[in-house]
């Protein structure tokens, strides 16, 4: 590999260890899939951000989001960081600039003496209305995931997928739909794509997405007329025809089934996988996803002109390989505990 750092080694500045990235010098991890004295968070997705550590360094929708997933006591100190702003930790500066993946959620840009590395947690380019789009931001070394780092992996237009939701609810009018979306993110943005398609009944949604959508609707992010999936209801008829939305748990525990003769739809981006959708009894695949697709992250890694790119989870020889195809040195972190939570 070629030396292309005339200073420091980027390896000093921040390193894969077994609690995540770790920054030596302003001493803080990013994203530490275990407690730590000092994290700084991306997202609020659960395997990016985790509770128990000691202070916390993250936008103020992904505070807001970890109190409302963990309680009051989920860190031992937090703080708020505006898009943009650029905070000194320990000597080292750090910058948050939007990611597209979910609301509040950031790309951190790591500097000093010149070098300059950027995580960009999770993220994606499509167009999503919850949230603010990813900025691509210059750096020496571009940190990516690749959850979709495979040629195969071509995401279609989200508008296209939830066309096919309507159409099947014209064609299945006694049948409640019953669409798997995660609680944070996902579920919100599918929401909207709906109301987006001209759709404008309730939407009934499972308790566990109640606290959250009543976030992003104070955040300013309209969803319509959004309403209690509440079973408990006399009327088996209650929900014929209707739009639900609920977690994948929900729908592990047959919840979903629960209903009057439910069609089972699942928002993700692994529904490309026609396998995935057959094994988890999906009758409605839609393939939504809050990640980039293989031509994405390639657009990606030209648009930001890294000089090293770093991939920290998913797919990552199929990029790593890209990457040195183009002249540009890469290298896998393997970096364990990150899961398809928000796919
Ligand atoms: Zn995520």
């Amino acid at each position: 590999m070629r030396t292309i750092f005339e200073g420091m080694k980027p390896e000093a500045l921040l390193h894969p260890t077994p609690a995540g990235l770790f920054c030596p010098i302003g001493r803080f991890h990013v994203d530490p899939v275990r407690p730590v004295e000092r994290a700084l968070i991306t997202h609020g997705h659960s395997d990016h951000a985790r509770a128990g550590h000691g202070k916390v360094l993250a936008t103020r929708q992904t505070l807001d989001i970890m109190r409302i997933r963990y309680g009051e006591d989920f860190c031992g100190s937090e703080q708020a960081v505006e898009f943009g702003e650029r905070v000194e930790v320990n000597g080292v500066t750090v910058c948050f600039h939007p990611a597209g993946h979910v609301l509040g959620s950031a790309q951190i840009l790591i500097q000093k003496d010149g070098l300059r590395i950027n995580v960009s947690g999770d993220y994606k380019r499509d167009t999503d209305p919850t949230c603010a789009s990813f900025e691509p931001v210059a750096c020496d070394v571009f940190i990516t995931e690749a959850t979709f780092g495979l040629p195969v992996f071509h995401h279609p237009d989200p508008k296209g997928e939830i066309g096919k939701l309507l159409t099947s609810l014209k064609q299945f009018p006694e049948r409640s739909h019953m669409i798997g979306a995660y609680a944070l993110g996902k579920a919100q943005r599918v929401i909207r794509l709906i109301r987006d398609c001209g759709y404008h009944e309730p939407i009934y949604i499972h308790g566990a997405l109640a606290r959250l959508c009543d976030y992003y609707r104070e955040q300013g992010i309209e969803l319509g007329d959004i309403r209690p999936a509440t079973l408990e209801k006399k009327d088996p008829d209650a929900f014929k025809g209707a739009v639900v939305v609920g977690p994948p748990s929900a729908f592990q525990d047959r919840w979903a089934r629960r209903f009057n003769e439910p069609l089972i739809a699942f928002a993700s981006g692994w529904m490309m996988v026609r396998q995935r959708a057959k094994q988890g009894g999906v009758e409605l695949p839609l393939v939504i996803s809050d990640h980039c697709d293989w031509p994405e992250l390639l657009e990606t890694i030209k648009e930001v002109g890294p000089s090293e790119v770093w991939v920290t989870h998913g797919r990552e020889e199929a990029l790593v390989r890209w990457c040195e195809l183009q002249g540009i040195p890469a290298r896998p972190l393997h970096l364990v505990g990150y899961e398809d939570e928000g796919d």
